[in-house]
């Protein structure tokens, strides 16, 4: 880690108290307004508040499926005037005195997840329940689809891009691929020869779809109702595709099987009826491992359940496996720059909203908006 020297600290922080006495700076920012509102608009520019901030001019993001949960108001905690977006790239601009790990100029990789790195959750490795941090980017506090953003604790909530990296592809590192690996694959725990079934190939099904073929499965299965999203999913390397639209997946799941079921059974979509599949076609000794946002109670099966040796697990990303996934996106082992359909600039966020809500019609799986440099 390169540090500032002292006399060099000194000048860039009164260069910094400089800036912040300039009230009127303005950046454009897509602005939720409550529930099926929103605007690009100006907002302030942000500052630094805490001694471990940085602030960061935004090179590329994304929207994910929970922006548009946040659109639809199931999410009630985000007040109107919030910047949405947790993902994206940055490069440092300003740097708080407590920042030892990056300096103005640097390109970082934003977690979906602020950890302050000294809670007792953040000690046991559990960042998404930091008692400081957590998911709060685009939630409780402004966020990414802006010109900048103030990232919190950054030392221990950014990671430096690896000079050449492809940073369309690491954008899918601030949250899809992680979620999919911690909740799906590792939480599934498949192993080598394991039977895999995904219930879902959105961007988090079809990223579990990539990052579980580390571990060599004999068979991924893949189940959708959307054949477009299928055939993604077939491309990507799912040894089956089913459409729930057209069959009895269950009864061609358990036929696959040689009548026992899967070992692992991934729920990505977050409805009874895909966690209800998951525990029809799970094998003895097999788990169920949920990734899928519930947002009503699913029946739980216990008496088809209770005898065959069935683990269910459920999570929200740590962001753990950040530095591992990047390192297998460098090597070229995981190709997630497959996910991205559609390209916006900041100043189409607003249609990009229009695209992503509206998926099956436009064939659309993860957007990037750019930011005007
Ligand atoms: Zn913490």
């Amino acid at each position: 880690m390169q540090k500032e020297t002292p006399t060099k600290q000194k000048e860039f922080h009164s260069q910094l108290n400089h800036v912040e006495v300039r009230p009127e700076e303005k950046m454009w920012a897509l602005v939720y307004q409550g529930p099926g509102k929103r605007r690009y608009e100006q907002k302030t520019k942000p500052s630094l508040q805490q001694s471990t901030d940085v602030i960061l001019k935004m090179v590329k993001t994304t929207i994910c499926g929970t922006d548009l949960h946040i659109m639809k108001g199931d999410v009630p905690e985000v007040k109107p005037g919030t910047i949405l977006g947790h993902e994206g790239i940055g490069i440092v601009e300003t740097v708080g005195d407590a920042v030892s790990n990056f300096k103005p100029g640097d390109k970082v990789l934003i977690s979906c997840i602020t950890a302050d790195g000294h809670c007792e959750y953040c000690r046991r490795a559990m960042y998404s329940h930091c008692e400081n941090g957590g998911w709060i980017l685009g939630h409780l506090i402004d966020g990414t689809q802006a010109e900048y953003v103030r990232i919190p604790f950054a030392d221990t909530s950014l990671y430096p891009v690896p000079i050449g990296a492809d940073d369309e592809a690491l954008a899918m590192l601030s949250d899809i691929l992680p979620t999919a690996y911690e909740c799906g694959v590792l939480n599934g725990e498949v192993k080598p020869g394991d039977s895999v079934a995904i219930i879902g190939a959105g961007p988090i099904g079809l990223a579990t779809l990539l990052t579980c073929q580390l571990y060599s499965p004999a068979q991924i299965i893949v189940v959708d109702l959307d054949e477009y999203r299928l055939g993604i999913a077939k491309k990507l390397g799912a040894t089956t595709i089913l459409n729930s639209k057209q069959s009895d997946i269950v009864e061609k799941i358990r036929s696959m099987t040689d009548g026992k079921g899967v070992d692992v059974a991934i729920e990505a979509v977050g409805t009874p009826e895909t966690f209800d599949y998951c525990q029809k076609i799970i094998a003895p000794g097999g788990h169920i491992a949920n990734i899928g946002v519930h947002g009503k109670s699913v029946e739980l099966k216990l008496q088809d359940l209770w005898s065959k040796n069935i683990t269910i697990t459920t999570r929200l990303v740590d962001t753990e496996s950040t530095p591992m996934l990047l390192k297998t996106v460098q090597s070229g082992k995981i190709t997630p720059q497959a996910l991205i359909t559609h390209h916006f600039k900041l100043s189409e966020v607003m249609k990009a909203y229009d695209v992503f809500g509206n998926a099956e019609k436009e064939q659309v799986l993860k957007v990037i908006i750019s930011h005007d440099q």
